[in-house]
């Protein structure tokens, strides 16, 4: 068992926080895993698991195991007429099994090209973009049970997923850690572009083949051009989630706001752009010392440099209170708060 002690964190989340951690353990097999939470145990310190530490915000020093999951392995484990299923360990990087898939022409995950992150946390909140969410080429995963330290099968009822969410963010949550993900991949695409700015990416790039690998492409380039690169600027994505209001909420609204964007979502509910809310109240650009809201996306708060968790997570209270001043509407933290 390796643990190193007061370990900086700063290379281990997104948005580039200064904070230590008491003790740091990475992993690369489950027994180790199952040692370091015994250990974790005997001790009674708590223990948190990490990936990429994409969608964290660290506003302490962290005074228990920083377990960071190197669990690694991608194979083809099974296929019928219709479906690849592949299985990837928790450790391995999403977008490298994008590229992995697209390689070897299993679709389904091109349009969650270079979400960043592990697949381990993939099913946590149940990533999404472009259109497609992870559940809909979720097949099962296997997790240890923290308390009985057996390894769980959940298929795809059993996560419970939804926007952002899923059972182990709800009712399991700390009680079990995602050991590997197995997808189900389409032998025969089925392309879905109608989301976002892919089909004038795909006219732009003037491809005259629709194919897995030239959605990715064009993901890939509207991301990149819209979204800050954690490695020149901190962060971890949308910092909120999009509110749904019901349709009362809704109308008021609309009556309110004509031109507000709105997507109809489940039982007369209604999602609305939680980046727009922002811009309108003006802080699409904001920066206060090295804490601000991103200049070309309102929704993906940022750290210029040496902004501490505590003053990302401090404008992040005055966004939602602004929001809520403003709209009525209740804003939902989606990064994890440590
Ligand atoms: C630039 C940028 C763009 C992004 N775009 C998107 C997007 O389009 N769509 C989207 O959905 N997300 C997006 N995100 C958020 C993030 O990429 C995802 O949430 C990702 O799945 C997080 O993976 P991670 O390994 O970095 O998780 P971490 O940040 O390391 O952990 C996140 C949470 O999951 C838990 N966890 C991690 N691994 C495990 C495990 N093996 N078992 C149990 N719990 C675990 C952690 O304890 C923590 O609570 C974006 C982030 C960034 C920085």
């Amino acid at each position: 068992m390796n643990l190193q002690k007061n370990v900086p964190l700063k290379p281990y989340n997104t948005f580039g926080i200064e904070a230590t951690a008491a003790i740091f353990s990475a992993v690369s097999t489950v027994e180790e895993l199952r040692e370091v939470l015994d250990f974790s145990k005997q001790k009674n310190f708590p223990y948190l698991i990490i990936g990429g530490g994409s969608n964290l915000l660290f506003t302490k020093n962290y005074a228990g195991i920083i377990i960071k999951n190197e669990l690694k392995g991608i194979s083809l484990v099974n296929e019928d007429d219709d479906f690849f299923y592949v299985k990837a360990a928790a450790g391995e990087e999403w977008h490298y099994l994008v590229l992995y898939c697209i390689e070897n022409n299993y679709a389904g995950i091109e349009n969650l090209s270079l979400i960043p992150g592990s697949v381990g946390a993939a099913p946590l909140q149940n990533i999404g973009a472009y259109g497609v969410e992870l559940k809909d080429v979720f097949f099962e995963l296997e997790a240890l049970n923290i308390f009985t330290n057996n390894i769980e099968i959940f298929k795809l009822n059993d996560c419970v997923f939804g926007y952002r969410e899923s059972i182990f963010k709800k009712e399991l949550k700390g009680k079990y850690i995602v050991l590997n993900v197995t997808l189900k991949l389409n032998k025969k695409p089925t392309f879905n572009i109608k989301y976002g700015a892919i089909e004038q990416e795909l006219e732009r790039m003037n491809f005259n083949e629709l194919s897995i690998k030239n959605i990715s492409q064009a993901v890939v380039n509207i991301r990149t051009s819209k979204l800050p690169n954690p490695k020149e600027i901190g962060n971890a994505g949308s910092f909120f989630k999009n509110p749904v209001v019901d349709e009362d909420g809704y109308k008021k609204l609309i009556s309110q706001y004509p031109s507000i964007p709105v997507y109809p979502n489940v039982d007369k509910h209604y999602k609305l752009a939680a980046g727009w809310l922002i811009e309108q109240c003006g802080w699409k650009g904001f920066r206060k010392n090295d804490a601000g809201c991103h200049t070309k996306q309102a929704l993906v708060l940022v750290n210029y440099g040496n902004a501490t968790g505590k003053e990302i997570y401090d404008l992040s209270t005055e966004i939602k209170q602004n929001i809520f001043e403003k709209f009525a509407v209740e804003l939902e933290r989606e990064v994890n708060i440590i």
